[in-house]
């Protein structure tokens, strides 16, 4: 019962994975050895971020041009508006159109600390590509709620305005606890946001890197997480097993509650995404014509 469950959900489950700009040559060895061995799983578009206030765009671009020679998928370069001019964001969304680039996950960026009322919101980044080229576009959700919204409903709120302008899809900020994703999108469907909400995924193997990451975001790590972390400080081979084993749990119970479309944040890294993903039935095709046979 079990096989014909993973057969059932095999060509079922769209996933997508997340990359960042790598920093010295090393972390690129690691970035394409990982682009290579999760291209296989035929993702549904892979995306790499753009830090804000960082000019790092140009790098961005670089890598998207790079995977989409390399590998023929679907490339999705983030792109935030608080750094940058209208007129500067228009031109860069053309460059974009006329390489070929269809899809963009549209953000704002973090505000610089002691900044004032941001001059663009991502919904206005999402009217202003729209009217450039009909992108796909992706844009951020919050199922705990953004750390700076004025309430979960105003956030919702904006999140049907970033919908309303264009956006195909939410992708949420990474989570924790289940029942807060599930809730979140019982919410959207009742404010009538009708694209999907893809869960964010976060394999977690740095357990104090992530908990700081948290406190940034406003995301809550559960007092049975921190447990099962407690002692491995110094123990990374087990904390890469824990992590792997709360994830695969996690995706589990959001397939059975009919999430069809997967979003990893890799960290640059294969192993932990490639384990869930084949948890939940997504595997290379050489293999599944293997077992066919
Ligand atoms: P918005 O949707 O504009 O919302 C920002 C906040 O403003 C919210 O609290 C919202 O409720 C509020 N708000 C919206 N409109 C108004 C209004 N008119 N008046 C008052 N308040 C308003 N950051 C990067 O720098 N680079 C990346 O590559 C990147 N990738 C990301 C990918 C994903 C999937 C996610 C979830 C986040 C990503 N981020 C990235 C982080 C993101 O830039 C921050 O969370 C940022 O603070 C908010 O971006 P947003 O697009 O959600 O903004």
């Amino acid at each position: 019962a079990l096989n014909q469950n993973l057969a059932e959900l095999q060509g079922d489950i769209n996933v997508s994975f997340e990359f960042f700009p790598p920093r010295t040559s090393e972390m690129e060895q690691t970035l394409w050895h990982s682009i290579d061995r999760l291209s296989i799983l035929k993702p549904t578009f892979v995306s790499v971020t753009y830090g804000a206030n960082s000019g790092e765009r140009d790098r961005t671009h670089s890598i998207i041009k790079d995977i989409k020679e390399r590998t023929g998928l679907d490339a999705a370069p983030h792109l935030t508006c608080i750094d940058a001019t209208p007129e500067e964001l228009k031109k860069i969304a053309e460059d974009y159109w006329h390489s070929g680039i269809r899809h963009i996950v549209a953000l704002r960026g973090d505000l610089p600390p002691g900044s004032g009322k941001p001059a663009m919101y991502a919904a206005d980044l999402v009217t202003l590509l729209k009217k450039v080229g009909d992108f796909d576009i992706s844009v951020a959700a919050y199922p705990e709620v953004h750390p700076e919204a004025k309430s979960a409903q105003s956030d919702l709120i904006n999140l049907k305005k970033k919908v309303e302008a264009g956006a195909n899809r939410a992708i949420t900020q990474f989570f924790f606890d289940v029942e807060s994703y599930l809730r979140f999108r019982d919410r959207c469907v009742a404010a009538g946001i009708e694209t999907e909400i893809v869960p964010g995924i976060l394999p977690v193997s740095n357990f104090k890197q992530l908990q700081r990451f948290a406190a940034m975001t406003n995301v809550k790590v559960p007092n049975w997480m921190t447990s099962m972390f407690d002692g491995l400080d110094n123990d990374a081979e087990t904390r890469k097993m824990v992590g792997a084993s709360i994830a695969m749990d996690m995706v589990k119970i959001l397939s059975r509650e009919g999430v069809k479309d997967f979003h990893f944040y890799t960290l640059n890294r294969a192993d932990l995404t490639y384990a869930i993903c084949h948890t939940l039935g997504v595997r290379p095709q050489v293999a599944a014509e293997q077992t066919q046979v």
